[in-house]
């Protein structure tokens, strides 16, 4: 038998979600997002920056607002009402201390227990090679979670009046190619489709097919594909690491 995820813990009523661009929960991750937040979980987003290199027919200065506009509208449609940005700038996201100082301002501001990215490695499992953005993010995100709890490391922060926060439990890496947990996406699945929908500029620039049936196909081809490995119902994977 293969070998099966575990279940994500459920001891939890706070979560900041970590990202580089827009769509970046909604390709996956969202399903769980509406099935934590139907149990009633906070979760916020924080995008590093507004995907404005994201579009090619389109100039940042234009892709920018728009992309905002569609990432509040796909946050909503699973039940997240705060969304933050960091306005690092697309595609040149670097990692170091300016946004390991961002994340852990933001994670002593919302004090989560759970902390979720998504893929900080090399690749995305084989030959596919993943960007420089979701690498620093997904790096910085693993170190500010640890970094938020120690008053020594950014004093700035605490002199802002943002206080050391220490309740980080796990940070849950989405989009790994070595899950080790995985969350039942069935009640979720329907609003993570809307939820990916709602980037309809991105999606209409990125392929020539119908966007619904696009989001539909990926999204739940995706959940289907991780079934074998949790007791055969669709699920949303992550690799989690503990504190
Ligand atoms: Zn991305």
């Amino acid at each position: 038998m293969t070998e099966q995820l575990e279940p994500m813990p459920t001891d939890w009523r706070r979560a900041l979600a970590v990202v580089a661009h827009p769509d970046d929960l909604e390709y996956g991750c969202a399903a769980a997002v509406a099935g934590w937040t139907d149990g009633g979980r906070d979760i916020t987003y924080l995008l590093a920056t507004r995907g404005e290199a994201g579009i090619d027919t389109l100039e940042p200065e234009k892709c920018a607002p728009l992309r905002e506009q569609e990432q509040r509208a796909s946050a909503a449609a699973v039940g997240v009402s705060r969304v933050e940005f960091l306005d690092h700038r697309d595609g040149v996201i670097e990692y170091g201390i300016a946004l390991r100082r961002d994340i852990a301002a933001a994670v002593r501001r919302h004090r989560p227990e759970l902390v979720i990215t998504l893929n900080h490695r090399d690749t995305w499992g084989g030959v596919a090679w993943n960007t420089p953005d979701h690498r620093a993010v997904g790096r910085a995100v693993l170190d500010a979670a640890a970094d938020a709890g120690n008053r020594w490391i950014f004093p700035e922060l605490a002199e802002q009046g943002l206080a050391p926060w220490d309740g980080v439990r796990w940070v849950a890496v989405a989009g790994s190619s070595t899950p080790t947990h995985a969350v039942d996406a069935t009640a979720g699945l329907e609003r993570s489709v809307r939820s990916l929908l709602a980037h309809r500029t991105y999606i209409e620039a990125l392929t020539d097919e119908d966007p619904e049936a696009y989001c539909r196909t990926f999204l739940t081809g995706n959940a289907q594909a991780s079934a074998e490995r949790f007791g055969g119902r669709p699920a949303v994977t992550f690799e989690l690491f503990a504190r």
